[in-house]
């Protein structure tokens, strides 16, 4: 629901509002997708498979991985493409597109889609992938922005803060960079008020500071990040009076992560689930911790190791296709995570749902039996309340079938008794044995891109 009308671009006629043409373009997108966030399955499915195969007739004749594949396997498309027939087109890796990407560009993008713009992803898992997409596209990935804040309403007029990753000599503590408002999607359509960034690799005295001077009423960062501030605040008594609520972005969520923040701070929890290619891939409920898959823009698959479809409950990979991305087409994209689709929600929203994103395949635990699993080997609060020693930041790496290191960055090292006390809750957290070696750095350094991984299996990397 809006609380208040858009930005008039009509002077006078505030009420209703004449937005600016491009706010319009906006409206039109969100009126639609308020609409068919309630369509049955069946439904949506019908328009995606429309919409899919008028993708796939512009890859067969401008994109030269698919027209390849077509006319190598002699395929005509079909009249009306369905779902089985997408099965039967190849998984599409990272790794493909890292080593050709010109095979996966379409030669003659639509003209009707708007100007192109190229990006590089941030090479989080290995080399960067650059990909192009048409100001349309880029038009939906802010129709999928605003719904969010519509899914999640907020009240416009608070102070935004944002914690997360830029190049080194950007918004650096102590002062950050500060917006008069919101910026992105917010300011093409309503007022709201201020808002700030700071740069994650600030220490968190220097984050925890700058919120103070800053009061903040929604805060913007990585899980991790989160965890590590709120274990500072509660050692050092420092609270943020205004804060409503805690967005978390970038990272993989688990549900003790989100217990447990929401509990710190008396706040509400919204995360969502993105990637660099594509946009928005699946927006929290409004009304449950798990997420709906945007469907007007992407279709999600969960695949087992032999590609087939895998049922609710089970964790597969996502395999997603982007419906809208004349540019640089993502069909059957693999996109690296392993994730569950769960049962209909009881929200009535007919948006598949997807229960949980569990993260890489490097973040599968390697048991001596070869088996792989996504471990929880315990949490932030579990390892204080244990040891009564404040933990900021902590990390599993596997080195070997045998070998776990920890690295916890605490107050202070723990002495061998503790050790043995936190590895012991550890291993029974993960339900196997391991040999459990202890390491106590000042900091553990993110990923390229600002990301955190809590476990990383190193064995053959
Ligand atoms: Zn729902």
């Amino acid at each position: 629901m809006l609380a208040q009308p858009p930005i008039s671009n009509v002077q006078s006629l505030l009420f209703p509002a004449f937005p600016s043409l491009q706010a319009m373009q906006q409206m039109a997108l969100q009126f639609q997708l308020g609409e068919s966030q309630w369509w049955p399955q069946e439904l949506l499915e019908t328009h995606q498979f429309r919409q899919l195969g008028q993708l796939l007739a512009h890859a067969q004749q401008t994109v030269p991985f698919y027209r390849d594949l077509f006319a190598a396997g002699d395929i005509s498309l079909p009249e009306t493409i369905d779902r089985s027939f997408l099965e039967t087109l190849p998984v599409v890796h990272r790794s493909d597109l890292q080593l050709d990407p010109a095979q996966f560009l379409s030669t003659a993008p639509p003209k009707e889609h708007g100007p192109v713009a190229f990006a590089m992803t941030s090479g989080s898992t290995g080399r960067p992938i650059r990909f192009g997409r048409s100001a349309a596209t880029q038009a939906l990935w802010g129709a999928f922005a605003l719904r969010d804040l519509l899914w999640h309403p907020r009240d416009w007029s608070g102070k935004l803060c944002t914690i997360r990753w830029f190049h080194r000599g950007v918004a650096e503590a102590p002062d950050g960079i500060s917006h008069p408002s919101w910026g992105g999607i917010t300011d093409q359509l309503f007022k709201s008020g201020p808002s700030a960034v700071l740069n994650v690799n600030s220490t968190l005295e220097d984050q925890m500071a700058w919120l103070q001077r800053e009061k903040p009423d929604f805060i913007v960062s990585y899980a991790s990040n989160l965890q590590a501030l709120t274990a500072y605040a509660a050692r050092h008594g420092l609270v943020l009076p205004r804060l409503r609520e805690l967005r978390t972005v970038g990272e993989t969520v688990t549900p003790e992560a989100r217990r447990r923040l929401s509990e710190a701070w008396q706040v509400e929890i919204v995360d969502c689930y993105s990637c660099e290619e594509s946009g928005y891939l699946a927006l929290q409920c409004p009304d449950h911790d798990h997420y709906h898959i945007q469907g007007e823009s992407v279709i999600v698959e969960i695949l087992d190791d032999n590609d087939r479809p895998c049922p609710v409950g089970v964790v597969g990979r996502i395999v997603l296709t982007n419906l809208n991305n004349f540019v640089t087409p993502l069909i059957r994209y693999e996109i690296g995570d392993y994730g569950e689709l769960a049962e209909a929600c009881p929200c009535g929203r007919g948006l598949p749902v997807l229960k949980r994103v569990h993260g890489r395949t490097r973040n599968r635990l390697i048991l001596p039996s070869g088996e792989n699993i996504f471990p929880n080997f315990g949490d932030h609060g579990q390892i204080t309340a244990l040891t009564g020693v404040p933990l900021y930041q902590f990390q599993f790496l596997q080195h070997s079938l045998e070998r776990l290191e920890v690295k916890l960055v605490m107050e202070r090292p723990l002495d061998s008794r503790e050790q043995a006390k936190v590895a012991e809750v550890m291993l029974r957290n993960v339900g196997h044995s391991f040999e459990v070696v202890f390491s106590f750095p000042a900091e553990i350094p993110r990923g390229p891109n600002g990301k955190f991984e809590e476990f990383k299996c190193l064995i053959g990397s």
